[in-house]
């Protein structure tokens, strides 16, 4: 692990229990996946830290350059396999509980990596479908914020757990699609791949960001994004569920009703297969 400057094994690690990121989940964190040593989407992934950051008021400006050296040695130390590089900063440690900021505390910033699968390739037989609950999404109005302060994601997961399934997808009031618990949405529909439109509903993904750059760029389907209504989820053809360690998931029942055919989608192996040939692009992998 790293922690405020330092590598250390896990077991030697320690914060006060008075920091805000443990009292109050005051703290933006980050997940980026890395194959062999090589990142995906390095530099979007800092942009976002950088903007949850600013958004939340903590004051911490390590360049894109610092977070990389650290990573890279992280990942180094870790055997550079198949990793994803968990990032975490918090408020930082007061002597008191208090909601209002703390004046003068240094921020905390700690890092992990951990073992994720092999990356997804989209060839035939490949593909690990899954199926998910559908919920009312009940989590605040920030949720373009990746804030560690998850429990409103957690408590959406957990309900599609318990009803047996791996992924909770979720819908707003007027029940237009937001996004899973844990993953961004897509659906096709007559070979018109869409996503909800960013907006403060929603993560804004990474992968989600490099799915949409690639198949603009190298497919012919039209891509849109766009308000979408559950109705519409329900009719897709497919749908696929987006996050960094997961690339694309296809979901292939919504509560136990199952999307399209009930098996993965041709376009998913389209789709998944240009991803996989093209996420390393960014140009600080
Ligand atoms: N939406 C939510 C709520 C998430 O927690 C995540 C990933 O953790 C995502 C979307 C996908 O984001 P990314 O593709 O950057 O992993």
């Amino acid at each position: 692990m790293y922690l405020n400057g330092s590598f250390m094994p896990a077991s030697e690690a320690r914060i006060s229990p008075m920091d805000r990121g443990f009292l109050f989940g005051d703290g933006i964190y980050e997940v980026i996946p890395s194959y062999q040593g090589k990142l995906v989407g390095f530099t979007p992934h800092i942009d976002r830290m950088q903007r949850g950051l600013a958004e939340i008021g903590i004051q911490f400006d390590w360049s894109h350059t610092q977070w990389l050296d650290m990573i890279k040695e992280l990942l180094m130390r870790n055997g550079n396999g198949d990793l994803g590089v968990y990032l975490h900063v918090s408020r930082g440690t007061d002597s008191k509980r208090g909601h209002a900021f703390p004046v003068g505390v240094t921020p905390t910033v700690f890092a992990f990596a951990f073992t994720i699968n092999p990356p997804p390739t989209g060839l035939p037989g490949s593909a690990k479908p899954i199926q998910v609950a559908s919920a009312s999404d009940l989590r605040w109005k920030r949720c373009h914020i990746k804030s560690t302060a998850l429990l409103g994601n957690v408590l959406h997961h957990q309900q599609g757990v318990d009803a047996g399934y791996q992924e909770t997808m979720l819908f707003n009031e007027q029940d237009e699609l937001t996004e899973g618990s844990s993953c961004n949405a897509f659906i096709v529909k007559d070979s018109v791949i869409s996503t909800p439109p960013l907006d403060q509903q929603i993560l804004p993904g990474i992968t989600r960001l490099l799915l949409l750059q690639i198949l603009r760029k190298h497919s012919t389907l039209p891509v849109q994004e766009r308000v979408i209504s559950k109705a519409e989820v329900l009719a897709a053809d497919e749908v696929w569920l987006t996050s960094s360690s997961k690339e694309l998931m296809p979901v292939i029942a919504i509560d136990g009703q199952p999307v399209g055919s009930g098996e993965v989608g041709a376009i998913w192996y389209q789709a998944q297969q240009l991803f996989a040939a093209h996420k390393f692009a960014d140009e600080h992998t």
